[in-house]
């Protein structure tokens, strides 16, 4: 198979052939057709997040085809359209396991993290991992629900379903299918971005938002929640002086640049921070079912598999309007 691979954090991706994976017990091999680009990804490959497996294979937003089966899998067969997110694996058997809330795992495994993903043209997947994909949508489009939308929208459920006036900071893949979901919802959107970003304004606009401006700028309303997707601490202090008493600042990434100490009085009035941390799989199973009802058109920028390194740095430059695509 062919595959990028990161050797060193620190490094360009790597173009390979290795052996086809074979599907061990439980497992499905799977031929790829589209893996999304996460910023997620971009913190493994800079060393922002530091327990990758070396050498990895990143990538974590999977959409391919079913075509072999390990001994017992069940619910897949051969020539499925199945979607691979970042939860690979899970102990099973922790508190929080035990709990409900697998996403917190003490013995994760993470695709593309510690478990070989999808910047490739096939790969092995736990089935139980693993999720069957709506009819609606082209491989492409699909991708970044895996990761963006899923994240997204547990961010959106932890911002509370009361919160009617939602502020997003960072208007990038997980924004612009949270913005199509909160319209459904019946929700006020208003986003947030660099300063002087027009290009991602006008784009916030065209997703359904109310209204979209500055992150340096007061809200031109108080919020009743916002959502911070964008890795900049400085955010935090942002969004709660915005948020109204009893208001819910999610943070949606892995990763994030300290937090400036802030007044206590932005906190007061019962406001919450909170982060959302991975997903569940019940999580995958609820947002795959709504997203056809809105339905979510995704944004995406598509790019064949060995410009892994280019798509990463299109990323990390904030010049992408959507979300890039690697296709193998
Ligand atoms: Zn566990
Ligand atoms: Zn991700």
């Amino acid at each position: 198979m062919k595959a990028m691979i990161l050797e060193q954090p620190g490094s360009a991706l790597k173009a390979v052939e290795l052996p086809d994976p074979e599907p061990g017990p439980g497992q499905v091999q799977v031929a790829i057709s589209a893996c999304g680009v996460c910023r997620t990804d971009l913190h493994v490959v800079d060393g922002d997040l530091t327990e990758p497996k070396l050498p990895i294979i990143p990538g974590h937003e999977i959409v391919g085809t079913v075509s072999a089966l390990g001994d017992g899998v069940d619910g897949f067969n051969l020539g499925d359209r199945i979607g691979i997110p970042w939860l690979g694996h899970t102990c099973g058997h922790c508190s929080y396991c035990q709990s409900g809330a697998e996403n917190l795992c003490d013995e994760p495994g993470f695709t593309g993290y510690q478990i070989d993903g999808g910047y490739a043209d096939m790969t092995v997947a736990d089935a139980s991992y693993c999720f069957p994909l709506p009819p609606q949508g082209s491989d492409a489009e699909l991708a970044p629900l895996l990761c963006a939308g899923l994240i997204g929208y547990r961010s959106l459920v932890m911002a509370g379903n009361e919160s009617r006036r939602l502020g997003i900071y960072g208007f990038g893949a997980a924004a612009h299918i949270v913005a199509q979901v909160a319209a459904y919802q019946g929700r006020e959107l208003y986003a947030f971005t660099s300063p002087g970003d027009v290009a991602a304004q006008r784009f916030a606009l065209q997703m359904g938002a109310a209204w979209a401006g500055d992150s340096d700028q007061p809200a031109p309303i108080e919020l009743d929640a916002a959502i911070i997707f964008a890795p900049v601490g400085p955010l935090v202090p942002a969004a709660l002086r915005a948020v109204r008493k009893g208001g819910i600042v999610v943070c949606g990434g892995i990763h994030m640049s300290d937090i400036p100490s802030f007044p206590y009085n932005i906190l007061w009035g019962e406001r919450v921070v909170r982060s959302v941390a991975n997903l569940t799989r019940q999580d995958a199973i609820d947002f795959l079912a709504l997203a056809p009802k809105v339905p979510i058109k995704t944004e995406v920028v598509e790019y064949p598999l060995d410009e892994a390194n280019a798509a990463l740095r299109a990323l990390r430059s904030g010049e992408l309007t959507g979300a890039a695509v690697l296709i193998p």
